[in-house]
């Protein structure tokens, strides 16, 4: 087995971005929780269709809905007990906390690193004026003008399939960071207590943050 690693950082922070690159480079299995939302809003489903405004607005989709969607995920997964798994977007709250840590334990898992990426909030809130995603594999762009119906996905080599979350408008990007702060923010303490939690500096270069985090994903796993 080789553990559960939380994504722990604000909105923007880049937790999408490092988890995709450990995806890639460490052969990681990354759930993101705002991704398998978004894809049920996606696919027009009944949990879709109940999620969407809440979402839009920057707020938090119920306990019951985002671990019905994550447990159906994690069951799905073949591999979840051979490979690192990393969650990127729970927990959120402290009831998330515990009703995680049973959702694992019933699998045989348990969080064993919880990495938090550390940056400024001014700094992040500008980077989402400016941010677009692919459609078609999720990557994420700063882009200064928005991109054309020919501009292609670096990652994918998809066309024309950049689009702006409904969510990373200014009034729910500023709810969203008011959210993390009342809700999400305290959980630090809680993982530092369990003497999980690593700090890494979420504002260097990608590539820079993925060493950081990829020196403490080795340190703590047989890897
Ligand atoms: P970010 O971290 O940039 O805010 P995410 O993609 O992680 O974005 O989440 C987008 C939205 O999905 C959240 O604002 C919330 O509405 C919903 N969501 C994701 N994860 C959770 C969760 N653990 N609990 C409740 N809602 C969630």
């Amino acid at each position: 087995m080789k553990g559960v690693v939380v994504f722990l950082g604000p909105p923007g922070v880049g937790k999408g971005t490092q988890a995709g690159l450990l995806r890639e480079k460490l052969d990681a299995i990354h759930i993101s929780t705002g991704a398998l939302l978004r894809s049920e809003i996606e696919s027009g489903s009944e949990l879709g269709l109940s999620v969407k405004g809440v979402m839009a607005k920057g707020d938090l989709v119920s306990d019951d809905q985002l671990f019905g969607c994550l447990e159906n995920t994690l069951d799905r997964d073949r591999q979840l007990s051979e490979k690192l798994v990393i969650l990127d977007g729970v927990p959120r709250t402290r009831s998330q906390v515990s009703r995680l840590d049973e959702v694992l334990s019933r699998r045989g898992l348990k969080v064993a690193l919880a990495i938090s990426l550390v940056a400024p909030v001014e700094k992040l809130v500008a980077r989402f004026a400016h941010r677009w995603s692919c459609q078609s594999c999720g990557s994420v762009f700063s882009f200064e003008t928005a991109p054309d119906s020919g501009s292609k996905c670096e990652k994918c080599g998809a066309q024309g399939a950049f689009y702006r979350r409904d969510d990373d408008g200014e009034k729910a990007v500023r709810y969203r960071f008011s959210v993390y702060h009342e809700e999400t923010a305290p959980l630090l303490d809680v993982y530092r207590e369990r003497e999980l939690l690593q700090e890494v500096d979420g504002l260097a270069e990608a590539g820079a943050v993925f060493e950081q985090i990829r020196a403490k994903i080795v340190k703590c796993f047989d890897f």
